[in-house]
């Protein structure tokens, strides 16, 4: 079989997976470039993973092995839809494949939403992971109350990283700009918003019970709140586990809690009207909900809860790339079982949208790579001949693209090691130019 190229845009767990399928199923008939706007590889794995969940980001190691084989490349440091086309990608390459995941926060769509204090999870957790678009967010962490809105894993992340002492970031990687500010924050109530009940919750139990394990922490769940015991039958065995662990948050006694500082309190059936303040967030308008075949309904019934910061986890929506046929209402690229077009398909979040674990990107990865397979067999991807790898170096000559390779970033990698704090396993540089200064 002649060489065929295949491009992959975004170097995240979807990007890696599809290149360790495409190795699988090609072999030493495929050359595979992956690119990201990032001089760094890994995606999510680096700046969405909590900085304290050490052990997920062990699964950049696999994707390692994939990078330094000889027919996949990273070629970082260059944004697709920017510095080189998604057209020109496809003139150069048989299959582009794009993994470009889902960066960009849901809006809530409510007044108030643009006051200060007032963030979306991709840029709060953007900031104390580094990633340069948001190392400079600068939350005001100097209120007593934080209000966090969503009740999935992402909102158990942040209610966390809010809620710990320095020591208990010992082996993290959160970045030194966002430790010092966490350390001496003021926060002593952090109230996790679900628009539904204890059983429309969108929480793992594992990460649900690392709230009960907190120095300095403890969840409040009233008992009211929780339905009849015996309807945890008819849920799911994750979920049933998760309203366990919730009972066992509601019986924690009141002089137990009352012994740490910082409350985390869950408000269930209440759903975010509008954001109040003069500037700079002052609080939430709620209104209660009840539960309509499933749905959350509003009753009419409004209260205000006060907020200092406001965080948004709801859910993310795809970067829309020029020339790529879009889902607005979806908020991800319009395809049809990853297809977008002939000899262009996406995969990961950038194809189902944001749900799943790192995991559920492995099959996604070798799902697309059996469709290019069927494509080409089937002749839609033409006959072999394109420049792939080639071509793509000259048009980085014409352009003076300033790439980054996976060699560059093993030096960059090196000197975050070195710059690690006692006990951390590296510190990440958060500004391009920094990056881009460490691969000397
Ligand atoms: P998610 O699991 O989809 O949860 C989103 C939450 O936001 C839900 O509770 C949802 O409520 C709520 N919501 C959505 N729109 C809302 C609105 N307009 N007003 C109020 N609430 C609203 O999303 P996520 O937490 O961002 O997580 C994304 C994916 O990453 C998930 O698959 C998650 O498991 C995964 N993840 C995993 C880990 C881990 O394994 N450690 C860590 C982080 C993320 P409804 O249910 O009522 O819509």
């Amino acid at each position: 079989m002649a060489t065929r190229h295949i491009a992959i845009i975004g170097s995240g767990p979807a990007g890696y997976y599809t290149a360790e399928a495409a190795q699988k199923a090609f072999g030493e008939d495929v050359r595979v470039d992956i690119f990201d706007c990032l001089p760094v590889p890994y995606g999510l794995i680096r700046t969405g993973v909590a900085p304290d969940h050490q052990s997920i980001k062990g699964v950049s190691r696999r994707y390692e092995k994939v990078a330094l084989t000889d027919n996949v490349r990273f070629v970082g440091n260059v944004t697709i839809g920017q510095d080189v086309s998604v057209a020109e990608l496809q003139e150069l390459y048989d299959a582009v494949v794009l993994a470009t995941g889902a960066p960009k926060d849901r809006d809530l769509g409510i007044s108030g939403e643009d006051l200060g204090n007032v963030f979306g999870s991709a840029a709060f957790v953007g900031w104390y992971n580094g990633h340069p678009q948001f190392a400079t967010l600068d939350p005001d962490l100097s209120g007593k109350t934080a209000v966090v809105i969503g009740m999935g894993n992402v909102a158990l992340d942040v209610a966390r990283i809010l809620s710990k002492t320095r020591e208990e970031f010992a082996g993290s990687d959160i970045v030194s700009h966002a430790l010092d500010a966490l350390v001496s924050s003021k926060i002593e109530r952090i109230v996790i918003l679900g628009r539904r009940g204890p059983h429309q919750i969108m929480m793992t139990p594992k990460e649900l019970g690392e709230l009960g394990n907190l120095d300095r922490a403890c969840p409040h769940v009233h008992q009211g709140d929780l339905p009849d015991e015996a309807e945890d039958a008819m849920l799911e065995p994750g979920l049933r586990k998760s309203a366990t662990i919730l009972r066992q948050f509601a019986a924690i006694p009141e002089d137990i809690r009352a012994e740490k500082p910082v409350a985390v309190e869950f408000a269930f059936f209440a759903q975010p009207v509008s954001l109040k303040g003069d500037g700079k967030v002052e609080g939430v308008e709620i209104e209660h909900t009840e539960l309509v075949r499933g749905r959350a309904r509003g009753t009419g019934e409004t209260a205000t809860l006060p907020a200092d910061l406001v965080i948004s986890c709801i859910g993310y929506r795809t970067s829309p790339i020029p020339g790529v046929p879009f889902d607005e209402r979806a908020g991800r690229f319009a395809n049809d079982d990853g297809r977008i077009l002939h000899g262009l398909y996406c995969v990961g979040w950038a194809r189902r949208g944001p749900s799943g674990t790192i995991g559920t990107n492995r099959p996604d990865g070798y799902d697309i790579v059996q469709s290019i397979g069927e494509d080409m067999d089937d002749g839609i991807l033409g006959p072999a001949g394109k420049q792939g790898r080639e071509g793509f170096d000259a048009l980085v000559e014409q352009r003076g693209l300033d790439v980054v390779t996976f060699r560059d970033w093993k030096k960059i990698e090196e000197a975050e090691e070195k710059l690690a704090r006692e006990g951390a396993p590296r510190e990440k540089f958060v500004d391009i130019e920094a990056m881009i200064r460490a691969r000397g």
